[in-house]
This record gives structure tokens, sequence and C-alpha cells, in this order.
């Protein structure tokens, strides 16, 4: 596995990479060559379990027509939420979905009659970085997906850690503050509660709450992005919140660095397309801790954050990636 390109192979084939949600299905179409022939986005039908299946039949089907190019489907790379069981080829736990035990592989393969190969998406989404979105051609990074939870994949030497249970990189529910918000887990103050999409929402509300005014009090309806958009104008409150949630992230960030020592901690996921307003409460945690710490100087530079590709589907193009390392490419 090389990060971006591959060499040219003599046959020439389709591969379709897709990312389901619990709101849309994402696809990519790419070819041999791992470029793309097109890319769509259609809503998750949510109705019944076959109902989710035949829905990304359906956006599967639609994806190779995008291209009338006579090339032969070779594989096909899914990114789920929750728990996947790659070797058996069944989504054991999806939540969002109500997939418990679902033989996605075996459904897929009957129709298509090609390999299909299932994922976590946050790992996909990874293996999506690593591939397409690595300019710099690291062989160890994390990504950090940040959204209505928290969720982290690492490559380590160029490969996708799973781990026994496909568990590995659950940093979400790490309790940081045994005090803290009730988890959907069960736990208290996992890290997701207090840095999530959801946790900033959660927290300007508790500011609301406490009188805050201006901006933020502005924001109809009340979302994550908002907020770091009020920082942003200089509303006090918002950018308390920002801060308050960059220390934190900075804190659990130099825990991944610890345990992985990566190139790169890439993240990824609506809110932080704040961009550098978003990095720079993270960055200014890093430099308070360098500043008595040897060995926060040594590990915490803060060239080795950064934000995802926002313009690049990184779990259609990943789970394409993965389709890809079925054939052994
Ligand atoms: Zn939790």
């Amino acid at each position: 596995m090389s990060p971006i390109h591959q060499a040219p192979t003599a046959s020439s084939y389709w591969l379709v990479g897709v990312d389901v949600g619990g709101t849309t299905v994402s696809t990519v179409l790419l070819d041999e060559n791992l470029q793309s022939h097109g890319e769509l986005t259609v809503a998750t039908d949510l109705t019944s379990p076959d109902a989710t299946m035949l829905g990304i039949v359906a956006a599967i089907e639609q994806t190779l027509a995008l291209d009338d190019a006579p090339r032969k489907l070779a594989a096909i790379g899914l990114g789920i939420p929750g728990q996947q069981d790659q070797a058996q080829g069944i989504v054991r736990i999806a939540v969002n979905l109500h997939w418990y035990d679902y033989p996605l592989v075996e459904r897929l393969v009957a129709h298509f009659g090609a390999p299909c190969v299932i994922e976590n998406d946050v790992r996909v989404a990874t293996l999506g970085v690593y591939r397409f979105d690595n300019p710099a051609g690291d062989q160890n990074l994390a990504y950090i997906s940040i959204g209505t939870g928290l969720a982290t994949g690492v490559i380590l030497e160029g490969k996708l850690l799973r781990g026994r249970h496909g568990l590995a990189g659950e940093f979400g529910h790490i309790i940081v503050d045994p005090d803290g918000p009730l988890c959907n887990c069960g736990a208290r103050g996992c890290l997701e509660t207090l840095v999530s999409a959801t946790a900033v929402v959660r927290r300007a509300r508790e500011a609301l709450a406490q009188g805050a005014d201006g901006a933020l009090a502005a924001l109809h309806p009340l979302t994550a992005r908002g907020v770091y958009d009020a920082a942003a104008t200089g509303d006090a409150a918002a950018q308390q919140i920002v801060d308050d949630v960059g220390t934190e992230l900075a804190r659990s960030l130099r825990s991944v660095v610890l345990a992985y020592d990566v190139d790169s901690v890439v993240l990824g996921g609506g809110v932080t397309r704040a961009g550098d307003r978003y990095l720079q409460p993270i960055v200014a945690e890093w430099r308070r801790q360098q500043a008595t710490s040897a060995l926060a100087r040594a590990v915490l530079r803060p060239e080795i954050l950064r934000i995802a590709d926002p313009t690049r589907n990184l779990g259609a193009w990943g789970a394409a990636a993965l389709a890809a390392e079925l054939l052994g490419e």
C-alpha cells in the first residue's frame, strides 16, 4: 500500500467506494488508477434494514452509470458506522442504520457478483486521508473525526489499526472527567461529551442559560459552526467555549501522539471547517505545555496538526481504496 497513486495496470476496471451514513449515502467511482469518474450523494433509506441495503444497491448502480466506458466492476468498498466484522462481511452493530448482525456483504455480492469489503466508517476515512490527503506521504498518522461523537483512526507504518474487536482508536470514550456529562455509552465525562460538535452546542446552551447574549444568542439554529463563527466576530462567550474545547482537545491529542508516535494528526468533520480558528486554541494549549516541558517540546509540534481536505469525500474515497486493497493493489 502506497499513498496517493499506484502504478497503472494492464487491465481496466471500476472500483466503487461507498460511505454509508445515517442521513446520506455518498459514493465515488474510481478507475484502476484511482482516478475519479464521478461521485454522488443520496438520502439514506431508513424504512427497514433491507430498504437501507436496497438503497445502497441503487446508489451503486447509479454510480456505475456515471461513466459509460466498458469496464467491469472489480470491487466495492463500504464504510459503515459502528462495529463491523470484516472477515465475515457482517455489520455487527450500526445503531443509526438499525443493522444488527446484518449480512451486508453476502447481499451485495449476490446482487453485483463482485467482491465487497466493509469497515468502520472512521477507519475508512483514515485510509482516505492516508491515500488521498497525505502530501508528505506520512506512514504514521491519526485521523480524528469530530461530529456528533468523536472517533479516531490510526495508520502505523502504513497499516490501518483494527484491534481484536475492531475498536482500536475509540478515543471518544476515554473518560477525561468522571463528573462530566453523561455519555451515550453510559459513562460520564467521555472525551466526546466535552469536545464533539454536540458538546459545543451543549456548552453554548449552558452559556445562554447563564445569561450570555450577543452573537451567541442570535444563532438560529444553534450549531457548532455557528459558535466558531460567533467567536470570530469577537463574541466573548463564544470565544470562551472555543478556548475550553480547544484546551480539552489539545490534552487528549497529546495522549494520541504519545500513544502512537505519529507523523501527523489530521482533524476532520464539519466543525473543523472553521480551519485555523479551530486549530488555534489547540496549538495555544500545546505551546503552554511546551513552556514547562521538554517532552512536550519534543512531541507536541504544532506543525503535525492539520485539518483534513474539506473538498474531498474522504469516506467514499477511502472505501474505494479499501476495495483496491481487496484486489491486492
Ligand atoms: Zn462514552
